[in-house]
């Protein structure tokens, strides 16, 4: 089955790859395409997760899986939550991201943190039956940033019971591990069952 993977985030696009093509899926990047990615205006993370899986799979005729992921840090209230991408502004590089995550948090003894997942499959754009999963990871946030690997906040992610910040991570256990390896696993689950019983 042809499927569009509703990212133009290369960093997603490597992690969720190797997991969707175990289900023998054929994987059409969106950034190969010249679909632009719609207006994230939803006030969840669901709610986004639908808003570019629904454009992807209109523009194409075809299935289509996204996610809506970020950092959600409590003692900021949730922030920056779906802005994770834009936290910094709407043209934000990871880097100024992260510097305003330091500054945010710099008079802040609470650093607790998790990462947040929602990826949703849908069969068409009017599917009213999407499949939806969800993944948290829990971690915290670190005073300066470690590590050269994965993307975003990555770097300033600490997870205590591996003693290494997910930019420390090989990409496997990072996939194993992550918000976004949980919601592809269950997801993938779903979808399992689902194309099982047609
Ligand atoms: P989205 O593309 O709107 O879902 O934005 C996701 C943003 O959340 C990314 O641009 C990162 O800033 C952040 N984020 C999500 N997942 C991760 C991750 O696994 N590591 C680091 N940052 C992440």
């Amino acid at each position: 089955m042809d499927l569009v993977l509703a990212t133009r985030n290369q960093g997603k696009v490597d992690e969720m790859r190797p997991m969707l093509e175990v289900l023998g899926l054929n994987i059409i990047n969106q950034a190969d395409t010249d679909i632009p990615s719609p207006v994230e205006d939803g006030a969840t993370f669901v709610e986004n997760a639908l808003i570019k899986a629904r454009a992807v799979a209109l523009a194409t005729g075809l299935p289509s899986i996204a996610d809506d992921s970020g950092l959600v840090v409590p003692t900021l209230d949730g922030a920056p939550g779906i802005f994770s991408a834009r936290y910094a502004g709407p043209d934000a590089t990871d880097a100024q991201n992260n510097q305003k995550l330091l500054s945010a948090l710099a008079e802040q003894s609470d650093r607790s943190a998790h990462f947040f997942c929602c990826m949703v499959f849908l069969k068409h754009a009017d599917d009213p039956t999407p499949l939806i999963a969800s993944g948290r990871w829990p971690g915290e946030i670190l005073m300066e940033p470690r590590g050269q690997g994965g993307f975003g906040y990555d770097p300033l992610f600490w997870l205590p019971d591996q003693g290494k910040s997910a930019a420390e991570l090989s990409k496997e256990t990072k996939n194993k591990i992550s918000h976004r390896g949980r919601a592809c696993a269950t997801l993938l689950q779903s979808m399992h069952a689902q194309l099982a019983s047609h």
